[in-house]
């Protein structure tokens, strides 16, 4: 009889199924092996080195531990680009490409754009790759993921102001924008979905208040720094559209409206100075 080898693709891969599923598994050994998938597929017979076998284990475990993919291979897709991500910033989400569709509807051209609390830099960038001759300042009080948001700029080629600081510090009071956006920590501290995304910046998750406390000092400044007629998009919670609503109502925005995201859910709100 002989002995079934472990070390080959296919042999790792029935291994991992169980634990993990088809599908993340060829995501995690072809990356490793630095091929597409389908290599995997022509090349299932082949053995491969102790140290591809060890990393592939360890990221099997640590799947298992809750760590998200693309912390694992190192990037996530958003709006047709690769960001780089690290455990530093949130893995952007689709649900904040509706927040970049709404954007791209009302923007003038060559606009300046502000994105506050930028993470990876997947709405700045996107926006400065999607809008020829915008101006896009983006903000972050984490070093760490402005770091990642700077690399993200320089390998995707936009052009963008990073500055350190929390919400407004880092903007001067007389600086207007066309659009102002921002996908802000909005989960309340004890949303039962929180403990599933231990593995992301808590910071970026929530506010540790109530989920609306970062959406307010966002709304509340807002308008000082709109041209007339300019934009703020924010993206929040699926139960919070009415209250961020009342808020761009209260600090003076216009033309209010909520959209959805592509599971049905309320995600972006939007509002324009008068
Ligand atoms: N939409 C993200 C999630 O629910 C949260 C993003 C955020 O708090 N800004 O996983």
């Amino acid at each position: 009889m002989t002995e079934v080898k472990r070390n080959t693709v296919r042999a790792l891969i029935a291994d991992a199924i169980p634990k993990i599923g088809r599908f993340e598994a060829f995501i995690l050994l072809a990356h490793i092996l630095d091929k597409p998938k389908e290599y995997l597929i022509a090349h299932d017979d082949d053995e491969l080195t102790d140290t591809t076998v060890m990393t592939f284990d360890m990221f099997v475990s640590m799947r298992l531990d809750g760590v998200p993919v693309p912390y694992l291979i190192g990037h996530q897709e958003f709006f047709g680009r690769y960001f780089t991500v690290d455990p530093n910033v949130l893995i952007p989400r689709p649900d904040t490409e509706v927040l970049i569709e709404q954007a791209l509807m009302v923007t003038p051209e060559r606009p300046k754009v502000l994105d506050m609390g930028t993470g990876s830099g997947c709405i700045a960038i996107t926006i400065a790759k999607e809008c020829p001759g915008s101006q896009v300042t983006a903000t972050d009080f984490s070093e760490a993921a402005l770091a990642i948001a700077k690399n993200n700029a320089e390998a995707l080629e936009a052009d963008i102001d990073f500055r350190l600081g929390s919400w407004w510090n880092p903007i001067k009071d007389n600086e207007k924008f066309d659009l102002i956006l921002s996908n802000p920590p909005y989960i309340r501290p004890n949303d039962e979905h929180l403990p599933a995304l231990q593995h992301e910046p808590q910071t970026a998750l929530t506010d540790g208040v109530d989920g609306l406390s970062c959406l307010h000092e966002i709304v509340a400044h807002a308008i000082e720094h709109l041209d007339i007629g300019g934009w703020l998009l924010v993206e929040h919670g699926w139960d919070q559209a009415e209250a961020v609503a009342d808020l761009f109502r209260s600090y003076g925005l216009a033309a209010i409206r909520s959209v959805k995201d592509y599971g049905g859910n309320d995600r972006v709100t939007m509002g324009r100075r008068p």
